[in-house]
């Protein structure tokens, strides 16, 4: 059994990711007794999100500072992890499925020859049997996987696996662990994101995204506004990035993001199989679309006919005026 899991953080612009936390809760689910360790790396100082890992759950969290760690390459971030997993020799280790995770994690896979069982969904402990769900075929169906032998290595997709609670009243080592992050090949001195205003994507609860039907940058106002009444962020179809309506960052589906918000709207997206890959598992859809054929209504749980222009500035009223009341 998984007596210490390792569970890799995620930090962006000085705050954890929500997935973090998540991954502490898979690895609590993978073995409740487990000590459940932390890694967070980055530039700055880890103090803070230190202590948040220990009050969502984690026993000990270890954090290592270099300023070669400000932004992600595989190789300074690999350095850290391996030296980590060679000093700890973890049971368990659990990442999140995000840009990162999914760059990182078969990379140390491969070099300790290890399993990995990635965007996993769900985790069970089943007769003291780890079983992962992962969604496969872009969604439609969902496989249970298992490890048989060596360390338990997985990453979770975001928003699926609850948090725990974060409770202020729990404590936990605090190791600050120097690793002279050396000899690189690439260094990256500065990132520039095309979005950086705004709810992440991958993490919001809500997103409203916006398909052809939406006819223009203009047009996508609307949805800004519905998404900033939600709290939630914009996302986009295929269709209205090739338009040129918005940014490809914004992108879901087979070729953009996979989302699986708690609440997805879709608004005037004709729901082709393509884009159901990135959003058919949100947990409520609602899809709003002028004709009733409209595919996206097979999987919508809520489905509003009707023109987009006329809809969406009428619930963005409606809920103003529910939040006011
Ligand atoms: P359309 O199919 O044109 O639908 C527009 C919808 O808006 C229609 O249903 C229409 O009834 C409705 N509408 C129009 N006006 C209004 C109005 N005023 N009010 C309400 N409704 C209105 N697509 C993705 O989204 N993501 C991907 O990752 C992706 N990857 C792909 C990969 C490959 C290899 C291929 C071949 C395609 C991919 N596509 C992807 C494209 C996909 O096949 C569709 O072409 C695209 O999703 C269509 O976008 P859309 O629904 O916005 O546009």
């Amino acid at each position: 059994m998984s007596d210490k899991i390792l569970v890799i953080g995620e930090s962006r612009d000085g705050a954890l990711r929500n997935v973090s936390f998540e991954s502490i809760a898979a690895a609590r689910k993978i073995n409740e007794s487990a000590e459940v360790v932390a890694l967070i790396l980055s530039d700055l100082d880890l103090d803070k999100q230190a202590q948040e890992m220990i009050y969502y759950g984690a026993d000990r969290v270890i954090t290592v500072q270099h300023e070669n760690l400000k932004n992600y390459t595989s190789e300074s971030f690999g350095q850290v992890v391996m030296e980590i997993i060679e000093e700890e020799s973890p049971d368990g280790i659990v990442m999140g499925h995000t840009a990162i995770g999914k760059d990182l994690t078969p990379k140390i896979a491969g070099r300790l020859e290890l399993g990995l069982i990635s965007d996993a969904t769900e985790v069970e402990n089943d007769d003291d049997q780890v079983v992962f769900t992962r969604p496969i075929y872009s969604g439609k169906a969902f496989e249970k996987k298992v490890i048989k032998e060596g360390i338990i290595f997985a990453t979770i997709r975001p928003n699926n696996i609850a948090s725990l609670e974060r409770d202020e009243s729990r404590t936990g080592e605090i190791e600050v662990k120097s690793i002279d992050v050396k000899d690189l090949r690439t260094i990256i001195k500065e990132v520039i994101r095309k979005q950086s205003e705004g709810v992440d994507m991958s993490e919001a609860s809500v997103v409203v995204a916006g398909g052809r039907g939406v006819k223009s940058e203009e047009g996508f106002k609307p949805l800004y506004e519905l998404a900033d009444v939600l709290g939630g962020a914009v996302g986009a179809s295929r269709g209205a990035c090739d338009a040129e309506y918005c940014d490809y960052s914004l992108q879901i589906g087979q070729t953009g993001k996979v989302i699986t918000p708690d609440l997805y709207i879709a608004v005037g997206i004709s729901g082709a199989i393509q884009h159901l890959a990135g959003m058919s598992n949100s947990k409520v859809i609602v899809a709003i679309n002028k004709d009733p054929e409209a595919n996206i209504f097979n999987i919508a749980d809520y489905g509003i006919v009707g023109d987009l222009f006329e809809v969406i500035p009428m619930l963005t009223e409606e809920l103003k005026q529910l939040q006011k009341s």
